[in-house]
């Protein structure tokens, strides 16, 4: 994204000079000396308050990016791997840079912004101009707690080691818990991990994962969603080189797409919530990835009674997520869902055509263009006549505006990142509290018919 950037070969860089830009994916301000990451190989080089800089991060570099001051890439967009794990850490990062690669080099003092996207050069000694704020301990308005909504404000959750960190917001649960981190963060496949260590290894893995998440919200709930990992992910990982080659993963063989072509594997991670219900956690509710229409959903209920899963007892849902599953929602009630989830990061890519991981087109992806507001609200509608729970578990429900926007259409819950939380509670209360009065007043207008 950078244009006018200051490389360092004439020289050391004056101490505020800018270097480079891209897009603020995770809060706060940090300082520390740039170690640039060519390969994940490489990702053991990361000390304690580095700067990471690198093409892209990838799940097996969690550990790395744990302990860094900062994280810059010259790729992604606000949806990418490195945006969502960063913020779920509290670690201040930037992606899209285009150039962060070429033009830092190691043990470069940096200082960088992650709510402005900037990265300007560190004096010396590289105080950080600000402390790194880690979110989700910000003043409520009003003090004495945060305000209670009727609209529930839950939280996303990614890695499960940032679960304690989820919960302490306060949130009314986990509108989402992907479990593609869980799964990616043991460096194989699915399926080359079942291969080396077997089933029952496999669902251990994910209930114990998810387990703590459970444990850390208990009684709130949390939705866990099967696994949706493109293949190009995939791929980096032992065992990858079995997936297949896609010029579009995004567009590929991901989601419930995968999941009803390899039943036996979504099994067994069916098979792992299914344990964790037998041992009382039931706050735990299980969702399902990127179906098109209601023979997707279908089929995915079938899995479940297969594997035992008490639907009386446990809620189950959808990610809405597709253009061919906005059209079909009510068909997709029907199918007996409790809920379903705005997931708007792909329903934007889908809809507007724009790649989410794409930086060249990033100021193309507008999850406010009238299109996707029109489509959320048609499907916010549907449910609310059905009785059936709706969020938004996309990047945007952490923008104030589309929570307000949201609230104002009447949906019935909103997941946001862990550092987002707060404000969206404020502004989910100010919009209720904005809806009453506009009630109030209409009925002082019109007090409608007087009796006697
Ligand atoms: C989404 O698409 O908005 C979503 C929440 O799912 P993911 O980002 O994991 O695709
Ligand atoms: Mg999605």
């Amino acid at each position: 994204m950078s244009s006018e950037t200051e490389t360092v070969e004439d020289g050391e860089p004056d101490p505020g000079a800018e270097l480079t830009t891209g897009y603020g994916s995770s809060p706060g301000v940090a300082t520390g000396p740039v170690k640039i990451i060519e390969d994940i190989e490489e990702a053991d080089r990361i000390d304690e308050g580095d700067v990471i800089v690198t093409e892209m991060t990838a799940p097996d570099m969690v550990p790395a990016m744990k302990r860094s001051a900062g994280i810059l890439t010259d790729e992604g967009g606000m949806t990418s791997h490195a945006a969502i794990v960063s913020r779920e850490l509290g670690v201040p990062a930037i992606v899209g840079c285009g150039d962060a690669t070429d033009v830092l080099r190691d043990g470069q003092r940096v200082t960088l912004d992650g709510q402005k996207g900037t990265v300007v050069a560190a004096d010396a000694e590289g105080e950080a101009a600000e402390e790194a704020d880690p979110g989700g301990s910000r003043d409520v308005e009003g003090g004495g707690g945060p305000p209670t909504t009727a609209t529930e404000v839950k939280v996303n959750v990614s890695i499960p080691d940032a679960a304690q960190r989820a919960a302490d917001t306060g949130a009314d649960g986990v509108g989402l818990l992907r479990l593609e981190h869980i799964l990616l963060s043991t460096s194989k496949t699915p399926e080359k991990y079942v291969a080396d260590h077997g089933e029952e290894a496999f669902v251990k893995e994910i209930s114990e994962e998810i387990r703590k998440v459970a444990d850390a919200f208990y009684p709130r709930p949390v939705r866990a969603r099967t696994l949706d990992a493109p293949t190009d992910e995939l791929a980096e990982l032992e065992g990858g080189e079995e997936e297949p080659h896609e010029h579009n993963p995004m567009l590929g063989y991901r989601g419930i797409r995968r999941s009803l072509q390899e039943p036996e594997m979504v099994k067994l991670e069916l098979r792992a919530f299914k344990r964790l219900h037998d041992m009382g956690y039931d706050n735990v509710e299980v969702m399902f990835p990127l179906p098109n229409d209601a023979s997707d959903v279908r089929r995915a209920r079938e899995l479940m009674d297969e594997v035992g899963i008490d639907r009386k007892q446990h809620d189950w849902g959808a990610m809405i997520e597709t253009p061919a599953s906005i059209r079909a929602i009510d068909e997709i009630i029907d199918e007996g869902i409790d809920f379903v989830a705005l997931g708007t990061n792909d329903i934007v890519q889908f809809m507007l055509a724009v790649d989410r991981n794409n930086a060249q087109v990033a100021d193309r992806f507008d999850d406010f263009h009238p299109t996707i507001l029109e489509a959320m609200s048609e499907v916010i509608e549907a449910c609310n006549e059905n009785g059936v729970d709706t969020t938004i578990t996309g990047q945007s429900g952490s923008h104030p505006d589309m929570a307000k926007f949201l609230v104002e259409k009447g949906i019935t819950s909103l997941s946001s990142n862990i550092d987002a939380v707060d404000e969206v509670r404020r502004v989910v209360a100010r919009a209720e509290r904005r809806l009453q009065l506009d009630e109030a007043r209409k009925n002082v207008d019109d007090p409608g018919p007087r009796l006697g």
